[in-house]
């Protein structure tokens, strides 16, 4: 009641309901969309950037609504943490990945980003593998995207859970790295395969002599720790040439490709495409 009573006095409390109205709606238009397979993943190619090739994709949600209009992951994923539904809606999303993928060249990897809830669920190792099993899709084929908030939230659980991936052959990419806090004391604490260096840091670096330096620096401790560095964002040709000067190892970005529906990647038949 007491915070009814601060809301009505609150020139921005019309917006706030707004804002919950939406979620709302959202959140039941979500498990319907669930249920009808109207959320599908995207593939947007990686590709090596010292052999001008493609090396996989990273699966991308998109909800295309029956009114042919597309809500963005940025939109639904959070309400489906929220509303509990983000074990069934990623369920459906990596069954759906894999199967796909299995269509793909055999040295292609699958890409595929879990939410930072899901590695304090115990079980996430043994879902995920199920779900490979499943489909036919090997494990060693498969790389889990994960962001440092997920390993902050519950650490000891998470290390069982990345543990149960690693060992099944699965490799785990920290994603968005430089956006969170205490990204090194991550990269101590536990052997990530990939690094992926965040979009905000590639959009703004030529022209930011000190964002260079942190590309550049970044670069170097992917280096001395064994772990691959991936740069996303890359929209422009001179961004991809200075990368490819530092010696970044992959490359991700409109530049390179957009993420496609499986029809059009398998259409243009682009997998060993030269950039
Ligand atoms: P992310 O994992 O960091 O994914 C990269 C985002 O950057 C994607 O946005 C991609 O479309 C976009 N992107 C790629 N290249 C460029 C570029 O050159 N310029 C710009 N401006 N953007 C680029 P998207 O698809 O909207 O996804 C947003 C976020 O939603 C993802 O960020 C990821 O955190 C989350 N997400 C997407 N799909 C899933 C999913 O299946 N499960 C979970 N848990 N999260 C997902
Ligand atoms: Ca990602
Ligand atoms: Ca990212
Ligand atoms: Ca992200």
């Amino acid at each position: 009641a007491k915070k009814q009573g601060r809301n009505l006095v609150k020139p921005f409390a019309p917006s706030m309901q707004d804002e919950l109205a939406k979620r709302v709606r959202i959140e039941g238009d979500l498990r319907a969309a669930i249920r009808k397979a109207e959320i599908v993943p995207y593939y947007q190619p990686l590709v090596d950037l010292k052999a001008n090739k493609i090396i996989g994709f990273e699966a991308l949600a998109r909800w295309k609504t029956a009114s042919g209009a597309f809500i963005p992951p940025s939109e639904f994923i959070p309400v489906a943490e929220e509303a509990g539904l983000i074990v069934e809606l990623t369920d459906h999303l990596l069954r759906r990945a894999c199967t796909d993928a299995l269509s793909w060249p055999n040295e292609l990897v699958l890409s595929f980003n879990l939410s930072p809830i899901q590695l304090s669920d115990r079980l996430l190792g043994l879902r995920i593998l199920k779900i490979l099993g499943d489909v036919g899709f090997p494990p060693h084929r498969v790389e889990l995207e994960v962001t440092e908030s997920a390993i902050i939230q519950d650490a000891a659980t998470a290390r069982i859970v990345l543990d149960d991936l690693v060992n099944a052959g699965i490799r785990i990419a920290l994603d968005d790295f430089g956006t969170g806090y205490s990204s090194l004391s991550q990269l101590s604490n536990y052997r990530f395969d990939k690094i992926k260096i965040d979009r905000s840091f590639v959009a703004s670096f030529e022209t930011n002599d000190k964002q260079d330096k942190v590309i550049k620096a970044i670069i170097a401790l992917g280096t001395g720790l064994g772990v691959t560095i991936t740069a996303e964002g890359i929209e422009e040709e001179s961004q991809l040439q200075r990368l490819q000067d530092l010696g970044c190892d992959i490359g991700q970005g409109y530049l390179l490709g957009r993420p496609a529906p499986i029809e059009e990647i398998a259409r243009r038949s682009r997998w060993h495409q030269d950039f």
